[in-house]
């Protein structure tokens, strides 16, 4: 198994894995077109071996637009099947519908451009198992977190977890397209398989410490907004500062110190979650979503 941290801050880049099996190669996220072009010329220097699959940990930009360059180079692109539904509810575009977030954010990626969106075709629900008697994955499912398709790839033989953005070592959260009381329930059940090495989305490999920090977090995150739910969004918005101090001594590695945009968008979708009620200007969720996509590497314009 190897493990290959994406370039976040320039280039917007998810991190990679890839198990080289007996007869193939599947590769862990597809990343975007320009990430899977920086390491298929690295995996081809370790084996001659066709890489097969591609597997979408969800449908986010940075994890699924590459799958035609991955098709190109003989691979199938394989997911959990709410990838494909998340794709539908978001990719409009590529279902015949208005433009959705793939045009978006090919009007600011020339990677986009020089390709195009393709959805995953090889399916699971529960599990999906890759075993040659040596090297053993399992796709693993445990519920909504970061999205409604988060795929897991679990390696019992080495006790690694391959997450996705269902957990991120650093200030990387994005939470608009998932459920923070779920997802903390998704980190938990992933916690019970018993891992040793944490493979995130972002930032670099840890142990097994990184999905309790993560849940931890969003406890942390959703009592802070739980004591204000009662207040009127202004008066909750007016506290996003009070918030961020109050959760940075305990959980500094989630919160960006550069920015509040990020953390205050985190607090306006657990509000929104626990309420039904916005922020009164719409707390950049769209913005962060694209940050997420695209890169905290861009300048920032918010
Ligand atoms: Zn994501």
């Amino acid at each position: 198994m190897y493990f290959h941290e994406g370039d976040l801050k320039g280039k917007g880049h998810c991190n990679n894995g890839w198990v080289i099996f007996d007869d193939y190669v599947l590769v862990l996220d597809a990343n975007f077109p320009s990430g899977a072009q920086e390491i298929i010329p690295k995996i081809k220097a370790q084996t001659n071996k066709p890489i097969r699959f591609a597997f979408d940990t969800h449908h986010h930009g940075d994890h699924a637009y590459a799958n035609q360059l991955w098709i190109d180079n003989g691979a199938i692109p394989v997911a959990h099947e709410n990838v494909v539904a998340e794709m539908r509810k978001y990719e409009t575009g590529l279902f015949g519908g208005k433009p959705g977030r793939w045009e978006g954010e090919a009007k600011q990626r020339e990677d986009l451009r020089a390709t195009r969106l393709k959805a995953p075709t090889l399916l699971y629900r529960d599990l999906m198992i890759f075993d040659d008697g040596k090297h053993r994955v399992e796709l693993r499912y445990f519920g909504v977190g970061h999205t409604h398709g988060d795929g897991f790839a679990w390696l019992p033989n080495e006790r690694i977890l391959f997450t996705g953005d269902a957990a991120v070592n650093g200030p990387f959260n994005y939470m608009g397209d998932g459920d923070s009381a779920a997802w903390i329930d998704t980190l938990a059940k992933a916690g019970k398989v018993g891992a040793t090495v944490v493979a995130a989305g972002h930032g670099p490999a840890g142990d097994a410490r990184v999905l309790d920090a993560q849940r931890q977090y969003f406890v942390a995150l959703r009592a802070e907004v739980e004591k204000r739910k009662g207040l009127s969004p202004d008066r909750v918005q007016a506290d996003v500062p009070a918030m961020r101090d109050a959760l940075l001594t305990r959980h500094a590695t989630y919160i960006d110190t550069s920015s509040i945009s990020g953390f205050a968008s985190q607090v306006a979708q657990v509000y929104r979650e626990m309420t039904g009620n916005e922020f009164p200007k719409k707390a950049g969720m769209e913005s962060a979503r694209q940050s997420h996509d695209r890169h905290h590497g861009i300048p920032a314009t918010q």
